[in-house]
């Protein structure tokens, strides 16, 4: 068997033999299908990493299983990449240096669910915690709008933020990750548990220290969500809604974003629903707060076009309200027209109308606007994930630029590197915990651009260094 990726000379043959009796892909196509995200989303990593395969794909079902598989990798010093839904936007899961894919998608089982959390293995998909959860009246307290795909273990891994956080906060905050299980590549993998703070250690490190076995997520009581959407006649007023629905006494969203008009013509979907060529504003509102959020669109100048429980949304034969939302409005862009793109952005604290309204005519034709409101640390934040129509990567600096003049943040959506994407520093303390986990640094190690110069430190050494 020869090397797919081209850059491994590991005796693949042997290697397969030595998983057994795990499932394993070995088809070229299989594997190089697997070795892909949504990194395409960027026309900058498309060129970078479309040419990036794994090698052998093995697919544990049980934490034994995965155990004999991170031995093996082990002992052939194979790079390693976990792999979920493959989801993630960044090329988190992409095998950039070859080697093995563990795919987690068989590890899926719902373990417990109790008062305000569910437990679960890291393979689990996410929709199909939110049905269970359903039926004992409880539902997570956050989740993506990939939930149909994306797993437990990778929203963890790679995740930061979705439907849930304006009225729960991020990922990291509000104990909404409860604790975790990540398994070790050494001779003999062990589990360890993270509880609390401490497994902010492992969430959002790309999978680089640990593969998540299990996870414990927050959850509250389930509420009978009505999907509502509302358009205007400018977007700053669209915004402005946007903020009083977070502030509003009465109404409690589990949703809100805004979407300029530009973009709303590629929801092809929504035509006869949605009034055309108007910023929309899309939302789930609990169903008694239904008349609170009418009357807040009407003082706002909007206007109501769809308010729809969820037999009215499959009656109608309509998406779910938060895939016109998150990154999924991206999707829907991209669907039509390949040479769109996107940036993120954080939004000047707190959230003003009228600084979105300065920041508007500076940007260009070429930049539609589309905000996301969260919390963080009990504050409204928002967030611009703006289609961008690209051109250069001169034009995207520039773009770039111009938020920053006008007080926003770039958190770089065209870079595969753990530091730029999501992050913006070196979290040390993720590296320590690689060394403790994975001392040959073999678990998607290509994603650090620190790690290389530190990895011949040990663990109490790396951490220093964040707090120097
Ligand atoms: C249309 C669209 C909408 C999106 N909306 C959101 C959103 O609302 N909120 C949000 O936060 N993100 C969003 N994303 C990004 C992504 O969908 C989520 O982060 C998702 O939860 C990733 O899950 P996954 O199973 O697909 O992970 P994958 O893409 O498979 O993996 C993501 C990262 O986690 C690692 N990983 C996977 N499983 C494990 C494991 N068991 N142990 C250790 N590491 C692991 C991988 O190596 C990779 O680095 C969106 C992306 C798209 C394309």
């Amino acid at each position: 068997m020869t090397s797919i990726s081209g850059k491994t000379d590991i005796d693949w043959e042997a290697f397969a033999k030595a998983l057994a009796p795990v499932e394993i892909i070995t088809d070229t196509v299989l594997v190089k299908k697997r070795s892909r995200d949504f990194f395409w989303y960027s026309p900058i990593l498309n060129a970078e990493l479309k040419k990036c395969f794994g090698d052998l794909v093995a697919r544990p079902k049980t934490t034994e299983e995965l155990a004999h598989v991170l031995k093996v990798a082990y002992a052939h010093n194979a790079p390693i990449v976990l792999r979920g839904g493959g989801t993630g936007n960044y090329g988190q899961a992409v095998p950039v240096d070859g080697g093995l894919i563990v795919e987690t998608t068989a590890m899926n089982r719902i373990l417990e669910i109790g008062d305000g959390f569910v437990r679960c293995e890291g393979g689990a998909i996410i929709a199909n915690v939110n049905a269970a959860l359903k039926e004992q009246g409880w539902e997570l307290a956050m989740f993506p709008s990939t939930q149909d795909i994306a797993t437990i273990g990778g929203f963890v891994a790679g995740g930061s933020s979705g439907i849930g956080s304006v009225a729960h906060g991020m990922l990291r905050s509000d104990g909404n990750l409860i604790a975790l299980k990540a398994m070790s590549v050494v001779d003999d993998p062990q589990e360890h548990l993270f509880e609390g703070e401490d497994a902010l250690q492992i969430h959002h490190a790309w999978g680089m220290n640990g593969a998540i076995t299990e996870v414990t997520l927050r959850t509250v009581p389930a509420r009978n969500w009505i999907g509502c959407m509302a358009t205007f006649d400018a977007y700053e007023q669209a915004y402005a809604a946007g903020c009083a629905l977070t502030t509003a006494p009465d109404v409690s969203p589990k949703l809100v974003s805004t979407v300029d008009a530009r973009i709303t013509a590629y929801f092809p979907k929504l035509a006869g629903h949605i009034r055309p060529n108007r910023h929309l504003l899309v939302s789930l509102i609990p169903q008694e707060d239904v008349d609170a959020f009418r009357g807040l669109i009407e003082t706002e100048g909007g206007h109501v076009d769809l308010i729809m429980d969820d037999a009215e949304r499959q009656a109608k034969n309509l998406p779910h309200v938060f895939e016109f939302s998150y990154n999924h409005t991206t999707l829907q862009v991209l669907k039509a027209d390949r040479s769109a793109t996107y940036q993120q952005i954080g939004c000047p604290i707190p959230p003003d109308p009228a600084k979105i309204a300065a920041v508007r005519p500076e940007l260009g034709d070429d930049v539609w606007m589309h905000h996301e409101f969260a919390r963080l640390d009990g504050q409204v934040v928002t967030f611009d994930l703006p289609i961008i129509w690209y051109s250069t990567t001169e034009r995207l600096n520039k773009i770039n630029t111009i938020y920053e003049a006008h007080q926003h943040s770039v958190y770089d959506a065209h870079t595969w590197h753990v530091e730029g994407a999501g992050l913006k520093n070196t979290d040390y303390r993720h590296l320590a915990w690689k060394k403790r986990m994975d001392p040959k640094g073999l678990l998607n190690s290509a994603k650090s651009q620190v790690w290389q110069q530190i990895c011949h430190l040990e663990p109490d050494q790396i951490e220093k260094l964040g707090t120097t």
